[in-house]
């Protein structure tokens, strides 16, 4: 049975972490929707995310990052366009697509040498990311097919017994997915709208998406 944890108890983010390290699973709440967070450089971990999902194996994961320092870590030849929307919109609901660096497994990107790549807005996630000391892989907690998480109970719902702690941080703030920008291309790509509008980004950068 999974266990849920609110976001205000002290253990939360200790416990959190314990999980993550041990190679398990947490649903993570996020201003998007909750997430359901792997240890990105632990394979067997990233695997298991697929198989609670029931997610199709080639379906790449967004890596979630706590600190923009961290980003060259895991991404590379970041054009300086993709680097002013980090600045200014993270930790936020914009995902970016970028060249990996060999720190990113395959298992998350499906095989490709993109990875996808945000800072979340949730304060208990960022804690949580940081002090586990590597990115966390993760898709939204639901089977797949599912309509997305927007409360822990949603999680719990859906995944049961398949994760092993959720963090319930309450109603997410947005509740819609992030929105993600293609980086890897001549010009940047609208991939997926969601929870920040492209046109508040095309201004940012003075350029189209
Ligand atoms: P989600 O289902 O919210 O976890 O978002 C994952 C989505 O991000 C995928 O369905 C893709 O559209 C996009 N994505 C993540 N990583 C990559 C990648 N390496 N290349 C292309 N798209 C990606
Ligand atoms: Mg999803």
């Amino acid at each position: 049975m999974s266990s849920v944890i609110s976001s205000h108890s002290p253990d939360a983010v200790s416990q959190a972490v314990s999980v993550l390290n041990a190679g398990g699973l947490v649903g993570l709440p996020t201003e998007t929707v909750y997430g359901l967070a792997a240890r990105a450089d632990l394979d067997n971990a990233v695997e298991h995310i697929f198989r609670a999902k029931g997610r199709p194996a080639g379906h790449p994961l967004i890596l979630h990052i706590s600190d923009i320092s961290e980003l060259n870590r895991y991404a590379a030849n970041i054009p300086n366009s993709a680097l002013q929307l980090a600045q200014h919109c993270w930790p936020g609901p914009l995902t970016l697509l970028l060249e990996k660096t060999n720190a990113v497994s395959h298992r998350v990107t499906g095989g490709r040498e993109t990875v996808a790549i945000r800072i979340p807005a949730n304060l208990c996630a960022r804690k949580i990311i940081e002090q586990c000391g590597n990115a966390v892989a993760a898709p939204s907690a639901n089977l797949f097919g599912h309509v997305s998480p927007t409360t822990a109970q949603h999680v719990l719902n859906d995944l049961g017994a398949k994760v092993d702690l959720i963090i319930d941080d309450g109603d997410c703030t947005i509740g819609v997915e992030s929105t993600i920008v293609d980086f890897t291309t001549d010009q940047p790509q609208l991939l997926r709208p969601g929870g920040f509008p492209a046109e508040d980004l095309e201004s940012i950068i003075g350029q189209q998406i």
